[in-house]
């Protein structure tokens, strides 16, 4: 049998219900691989030992009684930092929550619960996910398991991270303008944005409301679907999520791209994109070809303007979400202060990270009377034309195909010191969540320097069985290609 930790999540899910594995093995064999890498990696900010194994226990006995059927039952994951779990530390990678233990339970994770699955720990992510690096994290960065000189990619770059070093079955992460599908893309793995009201945000700490969604990260493409499958639906608690019964992601998985029209927008494959990542794009284009896919490059339009309008709503959604950070309600609070608004004042300027006050500043900024119209409002007529762009090629494409971020992994630190740069890596990721429509990244090569370059597929809203569909036959064609990160292949850190 192969080690187990280098199983799938559904291929550990089936071993638990053939009774060949107990949820409590595969949960001892994933803290055991977490203590081999962690120290290197750090992906996890807190790893519940006692937590996990009592609740693997009381699994295993619910298998055993028939009370748990469900395909994933017993699997261990791993939870961003930034879902709400009922007594559990949740600090969304920040001093200011670092204390924090919430009351309630997000709805995702709830349903990882409901379907018997065990979770880990936290992972780590930039400072309220904010950020394209896993470095903005209060407790320190993240290293990618491929080359722990450079970052994971951001913000659930801890998620990435321990998928890739095969310290969790799978992985939640959360989605504002990339951040699922770039980590996935520089750390080899799989992860899907789903449409925007696709899984309920309850008990998602929001940075970006109208742009944020939860969605899996695994280490293929069945494994992303059996988690959205677990994940998506109605949720009364979040008047946003979509009243929809389309949530069997597996059926109908295998069922091939013959005579799938696949759109690749010239306007990505442009200045600024490393000739290596464009190259395994283009020939990822052409095994769809080669599978039956008709493909094409057409105009997108409107790229160049996605990222001036991303990062205008999402700081100002943010400043005005962070608000209730303020001592008073949740986590930290400055010592030493005199009156209300000084412990306000020193609470936040203590408790929040460059970063996230530069976003606060910003987002206030572009909502402040005066600025509101010219900045605001012109980021949102923009918004709704980048959704009108994808309406069109929609019309006549089923999927669209491009990359997922300019570059593969950079170096530690490098993005720190130019914080414009690394908002400019963003670029095929946000417009995504400025439409609301889902995007999954896969892994389709590798750079001279042997890491990662990720693929994305787009669809329209509501139609992620499409984009799975599609990455699935692709993986397929990959899969003899398809490599592992050098510290899981030496069986732990180098
Ligand atoms: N890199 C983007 C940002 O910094 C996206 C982050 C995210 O998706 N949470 O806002």
């Amino acid at each position: 049998m192969k080690e187990l930790t280098r199983l799938t999540a559904v291929e550990l899910g089936e071993k638990i219900e053939a009774g060949e594995i107990s949820s409590v093995e595969a949960t001892k064999a994933y803290l055991d691989r977490i203590g081999q890498t962690d120290k290197d990696v750090h992906a996890y900010i807190t790893v519940d030992t006692e937590g996990a194994l009592a609740r693997a226990e009381e699994v295993d006995r619910k298998i055993r009684a028939g009370e748990l059927t469900g395909p994933l039952a017993g699997v261990p994951v791993a939870v961003k930092d930034n879902m709400c779990i009922t007594g559990t530390l949740t600090t969304c990678a920040s001093h200011i929550l670092d204390n924090f233990k919430p009351v309630y339970t997000a709805t995702a994770v709830q349903k990882l619960l409901d379907s018997g699955m065990v979770i880990l720990g936290r992972t780590n992510m930039d400072e309220f996910a904010m950020g394209s690096t896993t470095e903005t994290s209060y407790f320190g960065p993240t290293r990618n398991p491929w080359d722990l000189s450079r970052v994971p990619g951001g913000s659930s770059g801890g998620s990435a991270a321990a998928v890739a070093a095969e310290s969790c079955a799978a992985a939640l992460g959360s989605d504002t303008g990339g951040s699922i599908r770039q980590p996935a893309g520089f750390c080899g793995i799989t992860g899907i944005k789903p449409t925007y009201g696709r899984v309920s945000r309850y008990g998602l700490i929001a940075y970006g409301s109208s742009l944020d969604q939860i969605g899996p990260m695994g280490k293929d493409v069945r494994d992303c679907a059996a988690l959205l499958s677990v994940i998506a639906g109605h949720d009364e608690k979040d008047s946003t999520s979509a009243d929809r019964m389309d949530t069997d992601f597996i059926t109908g998985l295998s069922d091939g791209v013959k005579g799938m029209k696949i759109g690749v927008p010239a306007d990505y494959l442009i200045e600024g994109l490393d000739p290596e990542v464009k190259r395994a794009v283009l020939e990822a284009a052409d095994s769809f070809r080669a599978m039956g896919a008709e493909v094409e490059e057409f105009d997108l339009g409107m790229v160049e303007y996605a990222i001036p309008a991303y990062y205008v709503i999402a700081c100002a959604e943010a400043s005005s979400n962070l608000e209730r950070f303020d001592g008073v309600k949740y986590g930290f609070r400055a010592k030493d202060f005199e009156g209300l608004h000084d412990m306000y004042k020193k609470t936040r300027s203590e408790g929040f990270g460059t970063e996230v006050k530069r976003r606060i500043m910003l987002g206030s900024f572009v909502l402040s009377s005066g600025y509101y119209d010219a900045y605001y409002v012109k980021a949102l007529r923009v918004k709704a034309l980048i959704k009108q762009a994808f309406d069109k090629a929609f019309e006549k494409y089923d999927v669209i195909l491009g990359p997922v971020a300019p570059t593969t992994a950079l170096p530690v630190g490098e993005s720190l010191s130019d914080p414009i740069k690394m908002y400019l890596g963003d670029i095929y990721t946000v417009s995504v969540n400025l439409a609301g429509l889902p995007g999954i990244s896969l892994p389709c090569g590798y750079d001279g320097k042997g890491l990662p370059i990720g693929l994305q597929l787009l669809g329209q809203t509501f139609e992620e069985k499409k984009i799975l569909r599609a990455a699935h036959a692709f993986e397929d064609c990959f899969r003899d290609k398809l490599r592992r990160a050098p510290m899981v292949q030496e069986g732990g850190a180098r």
